[in-house]
């Protein structure tokens, strides 16, 4: 009996996951069902140099390798998601808000001479939408969006059943839709892109200039704006009013060309859902046909800070 249990567990197929976030590199052990079976963080140390977060990857990887074998369980891959503008298939870094010095780095060549398993690498939105899909709010839906809400603003497209990446793999960044012409500037270069206006960063925005100074040097944040409008700050309720009209009109340029019914909101601020999301729906009324806005369904999504490495899973386990 005891043999039969033994060898039924080295049957377990299980993948290494890994999602390298601007603060913590997470790593996991993860079965074919999307169950996180072991997991760990570690600083990401993303202002360091890529020699540096290349080992880093390399050892997180190592400590989920030996836990797996340790347990009898057959590695099937390792999946990785990075935040940034990452090509697909490639797994080129060309650029990475948090890890400044990965910059048109071809991570995926790297890692995968140093580690004996085939690896797939995604940017970690595009990771995120794949979880969401698998086992998450979106699961068993053939197209819907996901747009994470933090800092910036990420996003995964999932159209007729596929993760949409378009010719450079780059598609998906929601973020950068322009909603004002002569908008903010933003890190991309551009100007009045969504998320100058419906991120943490937009939030801090619409201080006045002396609060804004306050919020950067440290002290306010979003989250704070969040509890004076739930106390009734008008101020912070305009923030968010404002913030909730961005994302609206954002949503409402994304699904006049996709035609996509399901929009899910993960990151951070969709814990503000409260607080924004009646101005979220009005705004995407007023920016679409009346048919459209009525189909719409605005989630949040289910997995939270886990959606990226369970996407990696996915990926590894299901593929694209
Ligand atoms: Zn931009």
């Amino acid at each position: 009996m005891k043999q039969e249990a033994r060898s039924r567990k080295h049957e377990l197929s299980v993948a290494i996951c890994i999602d390298l976030g601007g603060t913590d590199l997470k790593s996991a052990v993860v079965d074919s069902s999307g169950k996180i079976l072991h997991q760990q963080s570690t600083p990401s140390e993303s202002k360091k140099n890529k020699k540096k977060i290349l080992d880093n990857l390399i050892s997180s990887i190592s400590i989920e390798e030996q836990w797996a074998q340790a347990q009898g369980f057959r590695i099937q891959g390792v999946g990785l998601g990075i935040p940034g503008i990452v090509s697909y298939p490639e797994g080129i870094v060309h650029r990475s808000p948090h890890f400044p010095d990965l910059k048109d780095f071809p991570i995926k060549k790297l890692l995968q001479k140093k580690i004996h398993f085939p690896l797939v690498l995604d940017n970690d939105a595009n990771m995120a939408a794949l979880g969401e899909g698998w086992i998450g709010a979106a699961k068993g839906k053939k197209n819907y969006l996901l747009m994470t809400l933090g800092t910036g603003i990420g996003g995964g497209i999932v159209f007729d059943g596929k993760l949409l990446h378009g010719d450079s793999g780059f598609a998906g960044e929601v973020g950068h839709i322009v909603i004002e012409r002569e908008g903010r500037r933003c890190n991309c270069g551009g100007r009045g892109c969504l998320e100058m206006y419906a991120s943490a960063t937009g939030i801090l925005y619409g201080l006045s200039p002396s609060l804004r100074r306050r919020g950067l040097g440290g002290g306010l944040t979003a989250e704070h704006l969040y509890h004076l409008a739930l106390q009734g700050n008008k101020t912070a309720q305009k923030i968010y009013k404002d913030f909730g009209k961005a994302l609206g009109a954002g949503i409402a340029s994304l699904v006049n060309v996709l035609d996509i019914e399901l929009v899910m909101l993960g990151g951070g601020l969709s814990g503000a859902w409260k607080v924004f999301i009646d101005s979220t729906r009005q705004s995407i009324a007023r920016h679409t046909y009346l048919t459209t806005a009525k189909k719409i369904i605005l989630k949040r999504a289910l997995l939270g800070n886990n959606a990226g490495l369970i996407g990696t899973a996915r990926a590894v386990f299901v593929g694209y």
